[in-house]
């Protein structure tokens, strides 16, 4: 706590008892806590990419709504006719682009729990009411909950992961399209994972005026990119871009997006490789006595495992960094996450990670 007086009077009483995202330092750890994909593009490909970035106008303004980015994301993630896209500095940002304008003051966001953490905290800078509902123990909706809730607190927003994070599964179809049909605000399906389920709600916009599907470049390869979309209706979009910050789409991120995905190819090969690879490390984590793997449609599986946060420090330790849900108890008490990466890495995770039970 800062013994600055300014901060106790001037910042706001919820935003000094958060704590900001945090990120540990991998260092050279094999790193398997983010859900990057481990591949990278072919050096052929890296040459182009390179040529093209030469021709950037760093002294100009990038391309406020970044009109050729998005037809090249429109044919190659197949964005159904007539519905429209916003792009965010990730999809972190269009989260809070749509908690924003629906902040009205007695909005309530409401999201199955756990799942991604970014929507509570959006919903509290945003000061905005904030409704978690616990999943099953296996993880589905406990759709008597959700549908209490939605009745008590009628949320704006309603966000659900499909595949969920860190839970990995998906969520059963018929549920979310209960959600949607009894809803009465907004439901965002966030599909940050799609390269890894190979299912969609795309489909579906047209079929539903408070629908809207959410997605990011992160998980297929572009991590460093920063850019998520959204698609949906023009009514929606609209407003959405209103509270969009105009420039949020940097010129490096434009040309380099607008080049990778016209190699969507190169990135869908990857995320096949990374769904096999998902496979065999299921098998191998389920092939160690103690440890229960749970099915993941994403690009990475959640386990238990007794003693979890020794087990996450010991791999730490010998340089294998995975994701510690252990302290956040609950239905993850004892729970760790480990990322799907190359069959080598695979390979040097589990290998450690029995040395640690050892
Ligand atoms: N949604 C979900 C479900 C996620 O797990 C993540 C990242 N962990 C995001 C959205 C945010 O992704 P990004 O900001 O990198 O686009």
């Amino acid at each position: 706590m800062s013994d600055n007086p300014y901060i106790k009077k001037l910042v706001r009483d919820d935003v000094r008892a958060l704590s900001a995202y945090h990120v540990p330092n991998p260092g050279d750890a094999i790193k398997l806590d983010a859900m990057e994909n481990p591949y990278q593009f072919p050096p052929e490909l890296v040459k182009k990419w390179l040529a093209v970035l030469k021709q950037a106008d760093l002294n100009r303004y990038p391309d406020p709504s970044a009109q050729e980015l998005k037809q090249v994301i429109r044919s190659a993630m197949n964005i159904p006719e007539g519905m429209e896209l916003l792009l965010g500095n990730g999809s972190d940002e269009i989260i809070q682009i749509i908690i924003m304008a629906l902040a009205k003051s007695d909005a309530v966001v409401m999201a199955p729990e756990p799942t991604f953490v970014m929507y509570k905290m959006i919903a509290t800078f945003c000061n905005v009411g904030y409704a978690g509902v616990p999943l099953k123990n296996d993880f589905s909706l406990d759709m008597p909950a959700m549908r209490k809730i939605m009745q008590e607190q009628q949320p704006a927003v309603i966000f659900l992961a499909w595949p969920n994070n860190p839970t990995g599964n998906l969520f059963s179809e018929a549920d979310v399209i209960e959600i949607i049909e009894s809803a009465s605000g907004l439901v965002v399906v966030d599909e940050a994972y799609t390269s890894f389920a190979e299912v969609s709600f795309m489909d579906k916009l047209a079929d539903y005026d408070n629908l809207v599907v959410m997605r990011t470049v992160s998980k297929s390869g572009l991590a460093g990119l920063r850019l998520g979309y959204l698609a949906g209706s023009a009514a929606w979009l609209n407003e959405f871009d209103k509270v969009r910050m105009p420039y949020n789409i940097n010129v490096l991120t434009q040309l380099s997006a607008k080049f990778a995905l016209e190699y969507v190819d190169v990135l869908d090969e990857q995320a096949a490789k990374l769904r096999a690879a998902r496979t065999d490390l299921m098998q191998a984590l389920n092939d160690i006595d103690g440890i229960e793997a749970f099915d993941s449609a994403a690009n990475f599986i959640l386990f238990r495992i007794e003693n979890a946060s020794d087990i996450f420090s010991c791999l730490k330790a010998k340089n294998v960094l995975i994701k510690n849900l252990d302290p956040a108890g609950g239905a993850l008490a004892n729970c760790l996450r480990v990322t799907i990466s190359t069959p080598e890495e695979n390979t040097a995770f589990i290998e450690t990670l029995k040395t640690c039970l050892s």
